[in-house]
């Protein structure tokens, strides 16, 4: 019997009469951790706990509560209070009358049979078992036999090689034996295949069941799904992955919240084993939670919903959020909205969760039920996970977005800024306080041909054009001083030769020492503005050389034709033996024939004498002579022409002699000019004065009038060849615009120079330079050569173009 006692799971204890223990079997002695023998002989009055009134109620009236089930509470030997069922029994005893206790460890206070822990232990979503030594299943839960679409009887005393893969089998083997071996638990995930083939993942924990020798007696596990987790966890990582590497972000555009909630659609609605889920977005801006993802059911409604629209206090208000969780579909506001007439597709519950993120709700998941699927709806804790992790997903992928725009923004503004460094310099470089280029931009290669490696490995200065070197030391001095400077120019020598010239604006920057340096390759500009140049001076040279061959040719035709007509005139009156053509009028019209004539024949002298100065064989012939009185008689000889004309001509000299070296000549030839234009460009009652004075080195001789003057912008000009400077008053008076130029030639052949002062319609004063210098050799000839003749004739010769 006692053997029998010994076998079974509840506590027996017997006692007799007054109390003493005779009897307590295997399971009460190891529950209250005595030995048998120290039981065996206790008086039950020493174990149980007096302070309870129950158990006192019980030890006190034990006859009253016999096959009545009550509580006792009892003393384990160290002392701890342990509470049984008890049923009090009372039957003999090897002979003596005794009391029975039939104990049950309380637990819950309520009586489990094996049967009720194992409906429990079906109704946990984890997949559960228990394996013996010889790593066979004595038993399994419900979820861990679906796990393999088996009952459990079908696995029960299989092992796990009878289940599994191989290779998983080996895996899980290797594992138990670990457990047995330390004693310890173990946590560990797994990937496997399941039934078809698809990818899943389980976490188990797994223990050692110990005997009370501290011996394994078996071991168990406890397995959760966690494929979905890890689903995400990859498109995290993933996510993440892409966060760090910015440059790819940019370019991948293929990566959103939305790609990764959708990549692991069909497992969330496998797990939920909804009708509908959607993920539904709150967008503050626009105070509207819209719906980003839709699975079954809610597909087919979505597009009737773009949105509801709620305020941001009321979405975020958490008063407004019932329990997140499965509710039938009358129930709430929001929940309203976002199914409208689903009743119409058989939709009888739906759940509602919260995405939230750092204590912000940014969403909510929707699910839908047809009915009331007590599975399906008891995965709220499963779906509070999945929707935190859904918040964190969304709030990367926005967090991702908002980088990704900025990002391209920036880079957009590079770009823009690239494009305008490009367009609108040529060159760009930062060089260092050792001249040394810190970073040089294509310009440098597409321009000047240096590649970026030459150009670092050199010094700034040695593609310096060699005679700009001082210029760009004095441009980099400026610069330091200043700091900026813009359109200073130097030339650069690039890699085949060439000569560049570089317009540059810099920015000097001292606390870094460096000068920011963009630059415009003006080459081409500066070879078109000297073509330019070149090329309106020719242009400017052909327009005085047509001008001055039309005034030439207009200047030969109009004295030829007066020769002409007067001589038709006078064959005429021949001709016609008029005879009434009497002497005056014969000399008048031989007089007029001869000025024009004259007038040819200066024009003729003026231009051989141009032609040869150009040609570089004029020759003047010096000799010495007093130039005092050269100039008085040349000057002399037009008074009377003068005084004819109503002018006053006025000569002074300071000095009565100088001797120098002259051509006689020239110097006549340069007083008549002169002369002759003081005439033209003076009225009648003008005054023209002809001055010599003597200084250190030179013979000063001026000769000036009160006339029209020249205009200040003309001035310059007049000594220039075929220049004639046009006014309407100098057209009563003809010249070819040679006279001085030539006058200049003739002076400078002398070793002298010539200059005006003039001023407008007030009058001119041409001064003439001429050194002193004699010939060591020239004889001074003391008389002037009598050349009235002549030099009436050469009057007449320059005073041709003069009419009255
Ligand atoms: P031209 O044969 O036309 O006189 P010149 O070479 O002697 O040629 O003179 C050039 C121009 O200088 C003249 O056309 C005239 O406009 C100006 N000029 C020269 N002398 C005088 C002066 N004394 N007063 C005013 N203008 C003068």
């Amino acid at each position: 019997m006692e053997q029998i006692f010994n076998n079974l799971d509840q506590g027996i204890i017997i006692i007799d009469k007054c109390g003493k223990i005779l009897m307590g079997n295997d399971s009460i002695v190891s529950k209250l951790e005595f030995s048998k023998c120290e039981v065996v002989g206790l008086n039950i009055k020493e174990i149980i706990c007096k302070d309870d009134s129950i158990t006192n109620e019980v030890m006190s009236n034990l006859s009253m509560y016999i096959q009545r089930k009550s509580k006792i509470k009892l003393y384990s030997k160290s002392g701890k209070k342990k509470v049984f069922n008890v049923t009090v029994g009372k039957e003999e005893w090897k002979g003596q009358d005794a009391f029975y206790f039939i104990l049950d460890e309380d637990i819950l206070s309520t009586n489990y049979t094996k049967a009720d822990l194992e409906r429990i232990l079906d109704e946990i979503p984890y997949g559960i078992w228990v394996k013996n030594l010889n790593g066979k299943y004595v038993y399994v839960n419900k979820k861990y036999a679906e796990i393999f679409h088996k009952e459990k009887c079908d696995i029960l005393l299989c092992t796990d090689y009878e289940i599994w893969h191989e290779n998983n089998s080996d895996y899980f083997k290797g594992i138990d034996d670990e457990v047995v071996k330390f004693k310890k638990p173990i946590l560990e995930q797994h990937k496997f295949y399941g039934a078809v083939n698809e990818e899943c993942w389980f976490e188990t924990y797994k223990a050692p069941l110990l005997n009370k020798n501290n011996e394994v007696k078996y071991t168990m596990g406890i397995s959760r799904d966690i494929t979905l987790s890890k689903r995400l966890e990859e498109e995290l990582a993933r996510s993440h992955k892409n966060m760090i590497t910015l440059n790819s972000m940019i370019t991948t555009s293929d990566y959103d919240a939305e790609a990764v909630i959708n990549n692991i659609k069909y497992d969330l609605i496998n797990r939920l084993k909804a009708d509908g889920v959607s993920v539904w977005i709150y967008e503050n801006g626009c105070s509207k939670l819209k719906p980003k993802i839709t699975f079954g059911l809610s597909e087919k409604f979505i597009n009737d919903i773009p949105y509801v629209r709620i305020s941001k206090e009321q979405f975020s208000n958490m008063s407004n959020w019932p329990k997140d969780g499965v509710i039938p579909i009358e129930d709430r506001f929001i929940r309203q909205n976002l199914i409208k007439d689903l009743k119409g597709e058989g939709v009888k519950y739906s759940g509602l969760y919260r995405i939230a993120f750092n204590g912000e709700i940014i969403g909510v998941v929707h699910t839908l039920y047809k009915d009331n699927n007590i599975y399906s709806i008891k995965n709220d804790d499963f779906i509070k996970t999945m929707c935190n992790h859904f918040g964190m997903i969304i709030k990367n992928d926005m967090l991702s977005k908002d980088i990704k725009c900025e990002l391209s923004k920036r880079k957009e503004a590079e770009e823009e800024l690239q494009l305008f460094l490009d367009t609108a310099v040529d060159l760009v470089a930062i060089v260092a306080y050792d001249r040394s280029f810190l970073r040089v931009n294509s310009g440098w290669t597409d321009i000047l041909g240096w590649s970026e490696e030459e150009l670092y490995s050199m010094n700034s200065y040695d593609i310096v054009h060699p005679d700009d070197i001082k210029l760009t030391e004095d441009i980099v001095e400026e610069l330091k001083e200043k700091k900026k400077l813009r359109g200073v120019v130097n030339r650069y020598i690039a890699k085949n030769g060439d000569i560049h010239w570089i317009e540059w604006s810099s920015r000097y920057i001292p606390e870094r020492q460096i000068s920011i340096c963009t630059g415009r390759d003006i080459t081409k500009l500066r070879e078109a503005e000297e073509q330019k140049e070149t090329y309106e001076q020719a242009l400017a040279l052909e327009k005085v050389k047509s001008e001055f061959f039309s005034n030439i040719s207009h200047e030969f035709k109009t004295p030829l034709n007066i020769i002409l007509t007067t001589m038709q005139l006078i064959m005429k009156n021949i001709g016609s033996n008029n005879q009434s053509i009497d002497e005056a009028s014969i000399l008048r019209y031989m007089n007029s024939i001869r000025q024009n004539s004259f007038r040819l024949l200066k024009l003729v002298n003026n231009l051989i004498d141009i032609t040869k100065i150009d040609a570089g064989y004029y020759e003047i012939h010096l000799e010495n002579q007093n130039i005092v009185s050269v100039v008085e008689d040349i000057t002399i000889s037009v008074a009377g022409y003068m005084e004819e004309k109503g002018m006053e001509l006025v000569f002074d000299t300071d000095v009565e002699e100088e001797i120098i070296a002259c051509d006689t000549d020239k110097i006549e030839r340069i007083m008549l000019n002169l002369l002759s234009n003081a005439v033209k460009y003076t009225s009648k009652d003008g005054k023209i004065q002809v001055h010599l004075k003597s200084e250190d080195k030179d013979i000063i001789i001026s000769v000036s009038d009160d006339g029209i003057g020249i205009e200040e912008e003309k001035i310059d000009k007049i000594f220039e060849r075929f220049v004639q400077v046009k006014n309407n008053l100098t057209r009563m008076c003809e010249g070819s615009g040679i006279g001085l130029s030539l006058v200049k030639s003739l002076v400078e052949m002398h070793g002298g120079s010539i200059n005006v002062e003039s001023e407008f319609s007030k009058g001119t004063t041409f001064t003439i330079r001429l050194p002193k210098k004699v010939l060591e050799d020239g004889r001074y000839s003391m008389e002037s050569k009598d050349m009235s003749n002549s030099k009436v004739e050469k009057c007449s010769i320059e005073f041709s173009d003069i009419y009255n």
